[in-house]
């Protein structure tokens, strides 16, 4: 009796085993609003996660829990920062402080040395750095480095984006002492072949389209969700907070770099918590039909040609077991 009592609360109890990570830019009233919180927007962010339970977490505690295999923490959110922006420091920083909340800043080592922008200077990162603050990779120069330049080798390129990441990672460590290996892909661009890059170079690789994080993730294409502009909407972010990943354990036709338009996103993955029959996905407000090839793979395609840029494809399916709780993946695309 008391055994069947004990599982019963195992059950009640089970972990999510999932995290959510958050990109921001500006803390600010006056920056562009696509990439902007406003102050009491991001105080009401962290004020919802402390008062809903959620345990903000460093990304090196999450990255260690995905590596050795560990659970996540439960509820676990992370936060970031990308491009290193002042205001991260005089506006930001004293309010995570007074939270007690943890977080990264992805920062471009030469946009800094060379003051292009509002950044940080080095001696703020340092202060932010002594504080706990963790300080990762963003790439030197914040180059798109998805694919060759025109008229430029695979060879020449992919030796350009190792130098890119390596002198930048060098600078941080320069300057702070940290080097995680952690990059932050600029615009969230990535492609197949630089993933095997930044995977042979020891790194992990950070994009910018939207989804959970979970057990299976692919540690060279981590989601994070945007927390800024018309994404500031506690509303619509709080849903976020109880989103899951599919448990993907195969990408066959996912490269961000499109081979063909529309292209076709090809994913094998473990179907257990999710019937396959209420999978949905969606190019825009495209409604798409996904095709299971057999039981544990799909297919889908949009219908019109993607326009030139970035685009997404996004698929999502109610959990059977986490009431609330939706699988969601997001497939950047690069036309
Ligand atoms: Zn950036």
């Amino acid at each position: 009796m008391r055994i069947v009592f004990l599982l019963l609360i195992l059950l009640w109890q089970r972990p999510v085993n999932a995290a959510v990570m958050l990109i921001y830019h500006h803390v600010a009233e006056d920056t562009p609003r696509v990439s902007s919180v406003t102050p009491s927007e991001f105080r009401e962010h962290l004020s919802y996660l402390r008062d809903n339970n959620f345990q903000v977490i460093g990304l090196d505690v999450l990255i260690d829990q995905l590596k050795t295999g560990n659970p996540i923490a439960d509820n676990a959110v992370v936060i970031t920062f990308d491009d290193s922006y002042e205001n991260n420091f005089t506006t930001a920083h004293p309010i995570l402080q007074e939270f007690g909340y943890p977080y990264t800043i992805f920062i471009s080592p030469g946009a800094i040395d060379q003051r292009i922008g509002p950044v940080l200077s080095w001696a703020q990162i340092k202060q932010m750095s002594d504080d706990g603050v963790l300080v990762a990779n963003h790439a030197m120069w914040h180059e798109h480095m998805a694919r060759p330049e025109q008229g430029e080798s695979e060879a020449a390129w992919l030796e350009r984006m190792q130098q890119s990441i390596l002198q930048a990672e060098q600078r941080i460590k320069e300057e702070t002492g940290q080097s995680h290996k952690w990059l932050a892909y600029p615009y969230g661009e990535f492609s197949d072949a630089l993933e095997n890059l930044v995977s042979e170079l020891g790194f992990i690789g950070i994009g910018q389209q939207s989804g959970a994080i979970g057990p299976l993730t692919k540690l060279t294409r981590i989601p994070r969700y945007p927390a800024a502009g018309q994404y500031a909407d506690l509303k619509d972010l709080r849903q976020k907070f109880r989103t899951l990943a599919f448990p993907i354990t195969e990408y066959l036709a996912a490269n961000q770099v499109i081979s063909s338009n529309p292209p076709v996103l090809r994913l094998a993955l473990k179907v257990e918590d999710f019937r396959p029959e209420q999978l949905r996905c969606f190019a825009g407000s495209e409604v798409l039909e996904p095709v299971w090839l057999n039981a544990t793979t799909f297919e889908v395609k949009a219908i019109k040609p993607l326009n030139r840029g970035r685009s997404r494809y996004n698929c999502t399916a109610p959990s059977i077991s986490k009431r609330g709780y939706f699988y969601w993946y997001s497939q950047p695309w690069l036309n």
